[in-house]
């Protein structure tokens, strides 16, 4: 039998490690935030590999003193807390003394530090857990640390980490979290010698201004453009930020930063306030983007329910609730933005796998219209004339007795065959540039123009995945996009799928990739826009989804883009092609998207409620 024993500290701080200390990243913010806490103006980040060989982090802060140097190493060792009644009024982002001595168990760590009132500082060596002697040090006022060969003695832990890349990603995310919630300070990130990021800082915290300039530096031109300011308060609590407008919606929650009393939050309960907001504006599974800040009492919100702080209990969490709710949907009713929406999203679930071999199939005659002016299309329902009966295409069918009740239109059965049809020269029409109607020996066919050429394309695609990479247009210019450093690294990540779609790009550092080429089929639409396209449906996985869904995924995307759309008008030659060949889309009647592409009016339904039969 085995008997219980009390584990050795050095095996309690390895398990406390692995809480809060999962990832270069961590080791970042937890460094990052002590140097807050010792007041610093300037704090200079430099990693190397993605932080795994090295973390260095220099501040300007109040520093440690010689004799604590030590202690800052050992567990629940800490100088914001004294007593337990503190934990209810914390007004630092670190209290649990916990982060150096994590990292110091699972790194080889070098401590410098000098408090300004003091002629000359220390330093001290933290080796798997292990102190060296406390020497003399002379460097400037406050706090450097150096982190280096993370996870060295933990080599499991070394093994889930990823690419440097990556990694980097998680580094870049969490400093840009600390700079939008700090905009005072100047802050300077490094990755491999080059400047990733260099935020001067500015008097005045969350001064409207500067957070704005800090978002369009993180976040790009686009969407600093873009940003409606709020500002409300109830009782205690301040609410403050920028929301954008939904045209730059995401098809992830993760531009949706929230921070409390100036710490980095996730909590589900404000998240649904704000989508609530935008409700009406978004299309399903899409996400707005915020910048929110909430100030209040530190009494009322419990910061210590997670391990890395990363979720907090609030008191008063309806009020909240109902503060960013009300706040944020004046905001917009107030820019009147209700009435748009956006078209098609390529990013819901596509089911499809590649499987079975689509049939042969010519290519369509369509070149793509030119781009359009504006992003953001209007769609008009249109509205029935009065004498007319309102079809809407109801899910369930009429229930008996309901003669006078209007026809339900059904999901089109297999499609007929192409020989089946009449002439089609006069027999279709295409109804508010959207949508076809065709006269078919079952009915009346009533085919959405977007969603039929989408499946076509999407199987076209598909079949032509098999034999090869699809044909790639190269540029003559490389053109850089602006991303996230988070966002590159997951491009690059992908770089062998998306050559496989023709979609070259390269690594130009900073957060900017260089576009060298796109799929020859997207034709006139800007590069760009499937570049952010493809972004934003990575950074929406939570895993790295299999090559073949990935590739599934960005075909229907690519789909979706080239394909005519609502508001494009045909010719007669074009609807008759895109008739033609709806039979490759005969294994389903849905869009890549899930959609229906066609509705059959029955002709024994139109005669019946013509009371003909
Ligand atoms: P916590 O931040 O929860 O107190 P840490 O393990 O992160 O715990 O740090 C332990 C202590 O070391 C802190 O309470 C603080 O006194 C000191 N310390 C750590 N980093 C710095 C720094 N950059 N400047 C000044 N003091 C620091
Ligand atoms: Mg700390």
């Amino acid at each position: 039998m085995r008997r219980i024993q009390q584990l050795a500290p050095a095996v309690i701080t390895r398990i406390a490690a692995g809480e809060v200390i999962e990832r270069p990243a961590s080791v970042v913010k937890e460094l990052l935030e002590n140097a807050v806490d010792a007041g610093a103006s300037r704090i200079d980040v430099e990693v190397e590999q993605g932080g795994m060989d090295l973390v260095r982090i220099v501040d300007n802060g109040c520093g440690i003193h010689p004799d604590d140097l030590g202690l800052a190493f050992a567990s629940h060792a800490t100088s914001k807390l004294q007593s337990a009644d503190d934990l209810f009024r914390i007004g630092t982002l670190g209290f649990r003394g916990e982060a150096l001595a994590s990292i110091g168990g699972v790194a080889q760590v070098l401590l410098q530090s000098r408090p300004a009132a003091l002629p000359r500082g220390c330093e001290l060596v933290c080796h798997g857990g292990q102190l060296s002697a406390v020497k003399p040090w002379n460097g400037s006022a406050g706090t450097r640390i150096e982190v280096r060969h993370l996870f060295f003695n933990t080599p499991v832990r070394r093994k889930f980490l990823k690419a440097a890349s990556t990694e980097m990603g998680h580094v870049s995310e969490v400093f840009t979290r600390l700079a939008l919630s700090h905009p005072e300070l100047h802050l300077c990130l490094r990755h491999n010698g080059k400047t990733v990021y260099d935020v001067t800082g500015g008097q005045g915290v969350l001064s409207g201004e500067r957070l704005r300039e800090h978002i369009g530096l993180f976040f790009g031109r686009d969407v600093r453009e873009k940003l409606y300011e709020v500002e409300a308060s109830r009782g205690n609590t301040v609410l403050r930020g920028f929301i954008a407008d939904p045209s730059c919606e995401r098809g992830h929650a993760r531009m949706q930063y929230l921070f409390v009393n100036g710490r980095f939050i996730r909590d589900r309960s404000l998240g649904h306030a704000v989508q609530e907001a935008y409700r009406g504006l978004l299309m399903t599974g899409r996400y707005a983007v915020a910048f929110l800040f909430l100030e209040m009492p530190p009494d009322e919100v419990d910061v210590n329910v997670h391990p890395t702080k990363v979720e907090v209990r609030f008191q008063n969490g309806q009020m909240l609730h109902h503060l960013v709710f009300s706040t944020l949907r004046e905001r917009l009713n107030r820019e009147n933005l209700t009435a748009r929406l956006q078209p098609p999203s390529p990013f819901d679930p596509a089911p499809w796998a590649l499987t079975a071999p689509p049939p042969p199939a010519p290519a369509l005659p369509f070149t793509r219209p030119e781009p359009r002016q504006q992003e953001v299309v209007t769609i008009d329902v249109p509205r029935p004339a009065a004498d007319v009966i309102q079809r809407e295409p109801a899910p369930s069918p009429p229930g008996p007795g309901s003669a006078t009740s209007t026809p339900v239109p059904s999901p089109a059965p297999p499609w007929p065959r192409a020989a089946d049809l009449p002439e089609h020269s006069s027999r279709i029409l295409q109804v508010y540039d959207a949508y076809l109607i065709v006269e078919t020996p079952e009915g009346m066919l009533v085919v959405d123009q977007h969603a039929l050429h989408e499946r076509i394309l999407f199987e076209q695609l598909k079949g032509r995945l098999r034999d090869g990479p699809l044909e790639a247009q190269r540029l003559l210019i490389p053109e850089p996009v602006e991303l996230t450093a988070e966002q590159a690294a997951r491009l690059l990540e992908n770089r062998p799928q998306l050559e496989e779609l023709g979609l070259g790009v390269e690594d130009f550092g900073g957060g900017t990739v260089l576009l060298t080429s796109y799929p020859a089929l997207l034709g006139r639409r800007p590069p760009e826009e499937i570049l952010r396209a493809v972004v934003d449906h990575l950074m929406g996985q939570d895993r790295l989804p299999t090559r073949e869904v990935l590739l599934n995924d960005l075909l229907s995307l690519m789909a979706c883009h080239a394909a005519v759309r609502a508001g494009d008008r045909l010719t007669p030659e074009q609807m008759a092609a895109l008739i033609e060949q709806r039979h490759l889309a005969h294994d389903t009647h849905h869009c890549p998207h899930g959609r229906p592409t066609a509705l059959l009016f029955s002709r024994q339904e139109l005669d019946r409620q013509f009371r003909r039969i």
